[in-house]
């Protein structure tokens, strides 16, 4: 299923909803895993913002983890306890990901793992994907992948 949505910052909490509603009903026994696609400065980290917010975590905690390149975020909401952040930007060969060690966040059904730069990564089974592509200063268009059930 692909919905696009174009969308300003401030009503980026509606598609995290969304996107949390559609990861609650799926009811994985890992953690469900969301791909953040688009160029630099198209608002994968702004959408990740209204994403930790949708599960009780203050957004004001969320930056890019560029530097530190995973994060993770203790969340209030009844399913998703963690959110784990990954920024893959300055990774130059897919096995640098190993870094990470995220087998163990992906084990973690109440965790979901949202990724940016997941092309410069292996390979990651995705639940969700998100493309964001500027429209205009104030807007973005969205794009959001997800198989039905
Ligand atoms: P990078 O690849 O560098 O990590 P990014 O995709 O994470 O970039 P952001 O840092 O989220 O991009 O956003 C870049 C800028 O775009 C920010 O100034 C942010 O305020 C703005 N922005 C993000 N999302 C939207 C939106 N939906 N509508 C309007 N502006 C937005
Ligand atoms: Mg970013």
């Amino acid at each position: 299923m692909t919905e696009t949505f174009f969308l300003g910052e401030e009503d980026l909490r509606v598609l995290a909803e969304k996107v949390v509603g559609l990861l609650v009903q799926k009811q994985k026994s890992s953690a469900p895993v969301i791909l953040l696609e688009g160029d630099l400065g198209a608002g994968k980290t702004t959408f990740t913002k209204a994403l930790a917010e949708e599960l009780g975590i203050s957004k004001d905690e969320v930056h890019s983890p560029t530097f530190i390149l995973k994060k993770l975020y203790k969340g209030k909401h009844p399913t998703f306890r963690s959110l784990v952040h990954v920024d893959a930007y300055r990774f130059t060969h897919p096995d640098e990901a190993r870094v990470l060690r995220l087998e163990e966040d992906l084990k973690d059904s109440n965790t979901i793992v949202a990724v940016e730069w997941p092309s410069k990564m292996t390979y990651l089974q995705a639940d969700i994907e998100l493309t964001f592509r500027v429209e205009d200063e104030h807007t973005r268009e969205i794009t959001l992948y997800y198989e039905e059930r």
